[in-house]
């Protein structure tokens, strides 16, 4: 049978690498030269390929259920199996994030290439639309002389984010002739520009934080996690993966409450008030579980003496400096947009894919893998294991249908 699959990167690859170890005729067309180019990129060259916590829950999408049971078709072990037999053994550091063991995504993409060797690849291929025929459908390429057939097709071309790798987002009206729904797609796992008064001594500043997205002063969403304080606002997976939350059409109803100690707040609260520490100096304690520029900010704003012993400070005064600790309130400006996004929220709604198959709800014979679909994880490898993930499912299950 000939499967085509539009895009060559995560998903593609991988659905790619399966249906034709499946048997299928596979051919694998992208509009960039060259494939994989996001994959390339992902993990700051370093490739975080996958989550020892992937599991439904950690994802944004309009079907849960359908997800669970995607998670439940392909458990996360057998992805890494597969990584590992195309010749990607990964590694996880302490807080669960997987890497390659080569630590590199230009390899991984090497590798995977390698295993691509008897596939029919068309790289510098762009389609432009999609038409359903009665044994199929025809790719129709940005050069009219050239049409691409085939029986089933797995839809692998992932999201708008980071234009600057080769992203396009021409296909939705071709999925929405095809009888699908397209959710707004919008920029997500982005930087957020806030109004840079607050923080501007903080610039370069990289701390674990808790950070609380609010609109119009009710909460909306909550992580802890590293962020980056920058003269454009923050930066860091700490904000990343809420950015999606913001509505761009009207950021300025939001703030972000940053919390500079998460983790100790607590531990601050007990040690003003403990007695050895009755002769420290207030900058020095602080100076145990802040970086410096945010414990000359805390002090400046709460006007504090940096030299003040903690034995000396009164209750009210320790009370305004837990409360100046856990409660930093900053104007939201804007998302950065999709050239900063790492990934998108939107697109072809998992609800109207069958989740055993990834195989439409609406269009039969046409399957979905990776980023074109709603669903979106977390910084630290969530959203490669999906692309993965759901690109096995796809493969599996247009070689399950073929033989039912
Ligand atoms: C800078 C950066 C770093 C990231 N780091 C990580 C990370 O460390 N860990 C992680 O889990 N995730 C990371 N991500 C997210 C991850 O890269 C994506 O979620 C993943 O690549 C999505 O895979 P995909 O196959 O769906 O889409 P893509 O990898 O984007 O592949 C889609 C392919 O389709 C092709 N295409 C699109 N439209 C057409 C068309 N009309 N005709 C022909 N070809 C087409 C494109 O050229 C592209 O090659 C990162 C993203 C970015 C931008």
């Amino acid at each position: 049978m000939q499967i085509g699959i539009i895009g060559a990167g995560a998903s593609g690859l991988c659905a790619a690498i399966q249906s034709k170890q499946l048997g299928m005729d596979v051919h694998l067309l992208d509009a960039n030269a060259s494939p994989g180019r996001k994959l390339g990129a992902t993990g700051s060259g370093r490739c975080n390929i996958s989550n020892q916590q992937a599991a439904a829950m950690q994802y944004f999408t309009d079907d849960q259920n359908a997800l669970q049971k995607c998670f439940a078709k392909i458990p996360s072990v057998q992805v890494l199996t597969f990584l590992e037999a195309c010749g990607i053994p990964t590694t996880a550091s302490q807080d669960g994030w997987i890497y390659p063991q080569s630590y590199s995504a230009a390899n991984v993409v090497d590798i995977l290439m390698d295993d691509l060797k008897h596939i029919d690849l068309h790289t510098s291929t762009l389609i432009t639309e999609i038409t359903r025929t009665t044994d199929g459908f025809i790719l129709h390429s940005a050069n009219p002389a050239l049409q691409y057939r085939c029986e089933k097709l797995i839809l692998a071309c992932g999201s708008p984010a980071n234009p600057q790798l080769g992203s396009r987002a021409i296909l939705y009206d071709s999925i929405t002739r095809l009888g699908h729904t397209i959710l707004p797609v919008r920029p997500a796992l982005s930087p957020i520009e806030t109004d840079p008064a607050p923080f501007h001594k903080l610039q370069g500043v990289r701390l674990d934080a808790g950070v609380e997205l609010r609109h119009e002063n009710k909460p909306v969403a909550q992580n802890i996690g590293n962020i980056i304080i920058t003269q454009w606002g923050l930066n860091g997976p700490g904000v990343m993966d809420i950015s999606h939350w913001i509505d761009p059409g009207k950021p300025d109803s939001y703030q972000l409450k940053i919390d500079f100690a998460p983790r100790c707040g607590g531990e601050i609260e007990r040690a003003l008030s403990a007695a050895k520490n009755a002769g420290r100096s207030l900058q020095a304690l602080l100076k145990a579980y802040l970086p410096a520029k945010v414990v000359d900010f805390l002090l400046r704003q709460t006007r504090l003496e940096a030299h003040l012993h903690c034995g000396d400070m009164h209750q009210s005064q320790k009370e305004g400096l837990l409360h100046a600790i856990r409660n930093q309130i900053v104007a939201v400006r804007g998302v950065r947009g999709f050239k900063f996004a790492q990934a998108s929220t939107g697109g072809v709604p998992l609800g109207e894919i069958h989740p055993a198959t990834m195989q439409s709800k609406r269009c039969p014979g046409l399957f979905f893998a990776g980023e074109i679909v709603n669903v979106l994880g977390p910084c630290g490898g969530f959203n490669l294991h999906w692309a993965f993930l759901s690109a096995l499912i796809a493969a599996n299950g247009l070689v399950e249908k073929e033989r039912d």
